[in-house]
């Protein structure tokens, strides 16, 4: 059977499973000594005071918007493409979320556009580190130090990453991480928040701890269950199950696969039972296992980057990702603009190479948060970008026969126009009814 190449790919490291049962052995699957180790472990790393473990990494910022004792219907800034449950989390909080427009190119935070956003209400801003690229940190501390406003950084998809040398997560009064499986610290569910404001970590710590433990009939549950779904996006399970669905799908329409794995997307009036925990020594366990590895990982996505970056120069098709000035970009996901975005992921499928069109929310418009509603055209235009595997576990082989394939599909495809695939006015060149004719 061809190797199959899937659009994800989990962060394991040899002996992790071994860990696992001896910490059950041990009985110290679900308190132990590993969770103040790697809290500490994880605020050294980012040169930060205090980090405080949580279920989630949604939770660790609820944890943290609560503990910042906000005034009610004060309103925090969000970029309109981020995972909904962030701002949902912050309605939760009793807070009112605000969308400010993303640059298409960078798939973050339009610096140019927060200050119009900006009330006496305005009390947060949340820079969101999306697809493992830092936002753009010098403007927005100027700007939120010029309106006095705290920021708070989303780091889930960029955990590593610097700016001007600096880790982020460092730049704001607080911050905080996610540990669930594709993320680039997996243990199997998991959040951290980080400050360096002790009256913050306090106010963290005490509503973390207050949280029941997990049981271990809970652990055992969420191990399993990732452990199976892990094997689905291995190359073996990839090969057996994800490329034959996703290439007879090709056929017959564009339906993604990928949206039976992600939450519903939902209002969160009730927090599920999963919430309310703490992270268990086990995870922590892992978490400090994964940390130690974390950079070298990082470097592995990013040198697969560089393959596709030199190699797909001179694609006329297509825009490769946008790094900003003095930022280290760690590569969670490799997202690309091409001229027929369906059609290249549809021949791509067939000839074994997963690509996914982009999963993040363009919150501005979910009708979950249609009270908030937003005009946002650079969120709306990332909806046609397409993401190449490019997590650390791929071979240089496999990084090669994706780069062949992604050339060979777009051979044929009408040329971006790059000038004014920029930001508010972003506007590809249509594709031509021959293009998106062929198959
Ligand atoms: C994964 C993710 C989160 C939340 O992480 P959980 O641990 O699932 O709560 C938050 N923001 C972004 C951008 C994410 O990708």
């Amino acid at each position: 059977m061809m190797r199959a190449i899937a659009r994800y790919g989990v962060r394991t490291i040899p002996g992790d499973e071994k860990e696992i049962v001896a910490a059950f052995r041990r009985g110290e699957a679900v308190e132990g000594p590993a969770i103040n180790k790697f809290e500490g472990r994880f605020a050294e790393f980012h040169s930060m005071q205090n980090a405080v473990s949580a279920s989630f990494g949604r939770m660790a910022f609820y944890y943290i918007l609560r503990a910042l004792e906000l005034p009610p219907e004060s309103e925090i800034l969000f970029p309109a493409l981020t995972f909904w449950v962030v701002p949902e989390m912050a309605r939760r909080a009793g807070l009112r979320p605000v969308f400010v427009d993303v640059d298409a190119h960078t798939f973050n935070l339009d610096p140019s556009l927060i200050e119009t956003t900006i009330t006496e209400r305005t009390r947060v801003i949340v820079p969101t580190h999306l697809y493992g690229q830092p936002c753009d940190m010098n403007q927005i501390m100027r700007i939120a130090e010029r309106h006095n406003l705290i920021v708070v950084e989303d780091c889930a998809q960029a955990a590593g990453a610097r700016y001007r040398g600096r880790r982020v997560g460092t730049f704001g009064q607080a911050a905080f991480f996610s540990f669930q499986m594709l993320k680039g610290i997996n243990t199997y569910g998991g959040g951290m928040a980080v400050t360096d404001d002790a009256a913050i970590a306090a106010r963290v710590r005490a509503q973390s701890e207050a949280e029941p433990l997990q049981t271990t009939t809970e652990l055992i549950k969420r191990f399993t269950s990732s452990i199976a779904a892990r094997s689905l996006v291995s190359p073996k399970g990839f090969a057996w199950w994800g490329f034959p669905i996703g290439a007879a799908l090709s056929n017959v329409s564009d339906a993604d696969l990928s949206k039976y794995f992600w939450e519903k997307i939902r209002p969160l009036e009730k927090f599920p039972p999963s919430y309310r925990r703490r992270l268990s020594n086990v995870q922590a366990i892992l978490g400090l296992r994964a940390l130690n590895r974390l950079d070298e990982f990082n470097e592995r996505s990013q040198s697969h980057a560089d393959v596709y970056t030199r190699g797909l120069a001179n694609c006329p098709a297509i825009e490769t990702p946008h790094a900003i000035d003095q930022a280290e970009h760690v590569y969670y996901q490799y997202c690309i603009y091409v001229s027929n975005p369906k059609l290249a992921k549809r021949r791509a499928i067939r000839r074994g190479v997963d690509f996914e069109t982009t999963h993040v929310d363009v919150c501005s418009s979910l009708p979950l948060f249609k009270e908030f509603a937003a005009n946002c055209p650079g969120a709306e235009k990332t909806a046609e970008a397409l993401q190449l595997p490019v997590y650390s576990r791929l071979r240089t082989s496999d990084v090669e026969r994706v780069l062949r394939v992604v050339k060979d599909v777009v051979a044929d495809l009408p040329a971006l126009n790059r000038q004014v695939a920029s930001g508010a006015e972003a506007e590809t060149v249509r594709p031509t009814a021959n293009a998106l004719s062929t198959n």
